[in-house]
């Protein structure tokens, strides 16, 4: 649809002949609205052009109280299906490092197919886990397509050994190479805590599974500098839980 938009608008450009082509791209950015961490367009701007951010009760981050905890009838095996090592593109997306593979395989979650769309960095992590903000984390963006439906997996990462794959994306921002997403994954993708939350970038669309690995990943010091290099600062503030539980296995 975007890229529909773009010809549309490229099109009536020419016609026009009025716009420069600075105008299309900015034309065309605006429509995810410029948005960042700073206090001039940070979290507590979204909500301007992006109402959700302001209003939902569904929102993400949250910080996990493991006490507070449900147990949940459901253990899902959250690695990928279909597993393919796939051409893929690293991105600075201007607001984190984005890895977009071109097929990645799917996730299963009772019966329904999620493909994975992406996977993105964030300098700190986002969710907290008893309050305590992991050293970095990757959010795994996965979609239905057939509902629409969003699953996020984050994966946590705290200080200690070097991990190779990370090396993958850092050596490679900007341009397309073999990615095997798996290798993100801890061995364990059976333990998690499971809620109902948003996107934490805007729109802040609501009604996404989130899956937060309670096995923890490590990346080395320099490789933590490396992604804090790009952003530091891009992590949401904690939302509300309102009435939502949040489950554990
Ligand atoms: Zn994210």
């Amino acid at each position: 649809m975007k890229k529909m938009t773009l010809i549309f608008s490229i099109v009536a450009v020419i016609l026009s002949g009025c716009a420069s082509v600075t105008g299309v791209k900015e034309k065309h950015s605006g429509e995810k609205e410029k948005w960042g961490y700073s206090k001039s367009d940070g979290p507590a701007h979204w909500k301007v052009f992006a109402p959700t951010c302001g209003t939902g009760h569904q929102q993400s981050p949250i910080n996990i109280v493991s006490g507070n905890t449900i147990a949940m009838n459901h253990q899902y095996d959250l690695s990928l299906h279909e597993n393919v090592d796939s051409m893929a593109k690293i991105v600075n997306n201007g607001h984190d490092i984005e890895v977009i593979p071109n097929h990645a395989g799917f996730l299963s979650l009772k019966g329904e197919k999620f493909n994975l769309l992406q996977f993105h960095f964030h300098g700190r992590s986002e969710h907290t886990v008893n309050g305590k903000r992991y050293a970095m984390v990757a959010h795994m963006v996965h979609q239905d397509p057939i509902t629409k439906q969003y699953a996020v997996i984050a994966v946590f990462f705290k200080e200690g050994k070097a991990n190779p794959f990370l090396n993958t994306i850092i050596n490679n921002v900007g341009k397309t190479v073999e990615v095997d997403p798996q290798n993100l994954l801890p061995t364990n993708t059976s333990d998690y805590y499971h809620y109902l939350g948003s996107f934490t970038t805007p729109p802040c669309t609501e009604n996404v599974q989130w899956y937060l690995l309670k096995t923890i990943q490590t990346a080395s010091a320099a490789q933590i500098a490396h992604f804090r290099e790009y952003y530091l600062n891009d992590e949401r503030p904690i939302q509300k839980l309102y009435n939502r539980t949040v489950q554990s296995n």
